[in-house]
């Protein structure tokens, strides 16, 4: 492709873009092909001789399309949002087009610096403590996902109790074994993986009941550390969620801060989805004890207009963090990094190459301001409000979590099999998307809001849907 050749194409392409977003209501919002129709309908062999752009955008219509589930969709309302944007999309492409490899800073300074900047900005945005500022002990980075981000936690935090260096308990590598985490039942999956990943085994991650309002319950986290100290083992992590992905639920951090401080253990903190409520003053309370944290991490590309992958993780200690994953081979030594005078985010995560992608967080700042990020929260969070409302006054559904941001856990009473039926016969209709969950045993469904395009009449169309969807015999 030449260059002309890419800018006719490139044209074609936004405006093939454009136009899915204008037309996208009109899309079932879940894809309802069967397994393996999508490689069906593509060729056995790659072609010898290339193809034109036209050839290959029809191809995206007629083959791809109807194997698509509309995330970005107003009628999505499954998981948690994926949100994007058209800034998100062209700070993407932008990105593509430069082709930077950021590993190091030398390797481009520019897509360092912005992403130093970017995580202070989001520091100040999200009132975190200052301690996760680059200029302070700490820092924040990009990575791709909240579970990489759990994972570093935990590596690091096993690198600050394993380290002769730094701990004068002084625990052998052999002694790993002993080590023990704890979170809630309601927390996310990715940490029981991060621990199996570590080598530290998901028998030693002990998961913590909650209260009715499915937050942890710090004394029994309280008892549950006594009784692996008492015998003989090694409390060193704890994990509080701020908007579990079940329920949306959030874990009393004060109070688990005081007993991580306690038994000097490091504290992480999962606001993936809830953490961009922050964003706006009167939802900061979720995140009070917040400054006791070790780290933290939310997800811009969720509920943020950023188009995934973008997580942000801050540390208050970034010296641990990158003592437990910077190496410097012979290949790349270079003067900045020598002199200790840069970031070098390679050595802030698992992996080593690394892609541009403060580039869209900082399209989507400036094109939206603060303000404007803080209208789609607000928005976002009236609806469900209003949703949870229609549904607590409406004889035979029950809303059975506390709604604290955007997200509405809710059933109707006919049980089970009426649950499930309304919520296959809902997404059959194509005109929503929700998914579901089990609390206290029973089937229970989620409405999460946080689409870019959701209005509010969305939203009553899908309360319409659900209801028009309970069976005659409930
Ligand atoms: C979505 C979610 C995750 C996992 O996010 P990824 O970025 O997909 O790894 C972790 N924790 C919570 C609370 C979540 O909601």
């Amino acid at each position: 492709m030449t260059t002309d050749e890419f800018r006719r194409a490139g044209h074609d392409a936004i405006d093939w873009i454009a136009d899915y977003l204008d037309n996208i209501e009109h899309f079932p919002v879940q894809s309802k092909v069967e397994p393996g129709a999508i490689r069906g309908a593509l060729p056995a062999h790659p072609p010898l001789d290339g193809e034109s752009f036209d050839t290959i955008l029809r191809d995206v219509n007629d083959i791809v399309m109807p194997g698509i589930t509309h995330w970005q969709s107003p009628s999505f309302f499954a998981y948690f949002p994926s949100n994007t944007s058209p800034p998100a999309i062209l700070g993407e492409l932008i990105s593509a087009g430069i082709g930077v490899q950021g590993m190091l800073w030398s390797t481009s300074p520019a897509c360092t610096e912005l992403e130093t900047h970017m995580m202070d900005w989001l520091v100040e945005m999200l009132d975190l403590p200052d301690a996760f500022k680059s200029d302070a002990g700490g820092g924040g980075v990009i990575q791709d996902t909240a579970s990489n981000a759990t994972l570093a936690a935990l590596l690091a935090a096993r690198e600050r109790v394993t380290d002769f260096r730094s701990n004068e308990r002084g625990l052998t590598q052999t002694d790993q074994r002993r080590l023990v985490a704890y979170a809630s039942t309601q927390t996310h999956s990715s940490l029981e993986k991060a621990m199996r990943i570590a080598g530290l085994g998901s028998e030693n991650l002990r998961l913590i009941d909650v209260d009715e309002e499915f937050a942890m319950r710090p004394d029994v986290l309280d008892g549950a550390i006594r009784s692996d100290h008492a015998a003989g083992r090694v409390p060193f992590f704890v994990c509080a969620t701020i908007g579990t992905t079940s329920t949306g639920a959030v874990d009393p951090l004060t109070a688990i801060a005081d007993i991580a401080k306690q038994h000097d253990m490091w504290l992480h903190v999962d606001a993936a989805y809830a953490g961009t409520a922050s964003i706006c003053p009167e939802f900061r309370h979720f995140q009070n004890g917040v400054q006791h944290a070790d780290s933290y991490t939310f997800n811009p590309h969720k509920w943020m207009l950023t188009n995934f992958d973008c997580n942000v993780f801050f540390v208050a200690d970034r010296a641990t963090l990158t003592r437990t994953f910077s190496i410097l081979p012979e290949y790349l030594r270079n003067k900045p990094t020598e002199a200790g005078s840069v970031i070098d985010y390679r050595d802030w995560h698992v992996q080593l190459g690394r892609r541009f992608r403060a580039l869209k967080l900082w399209f989507v700042i400036r094109s939206y301001g603060v303000e404007g990020i803080r209208a789609y929260v607000r928005r976002h969070v009236e609806l469900a409000r209003d949703f949870a409302d229609w549904v607590r006054t409406d004889a035979g559904w029950d809303v059975v979590a506390p709604v604290h941001h955007s997200l509405v856990c809710f059933r109707h009473s006919g049980g089970d099999s009426v649950n499930q039926q309304i919520l296959d016969t809902a997404n059959a209709s194509g005109r929503l998307f929700l998914t579901h969950t089990r609390l206290e045993g029973k089937l229970t469904l989620r409405m999460a809001i946080g689409g870019r395009l959701t209005e509010r009449r969305h939203v009553e169309q899908a309360w319409q849907q659900l209801k028009a969807s309970v069976p005659e015999s409930a």
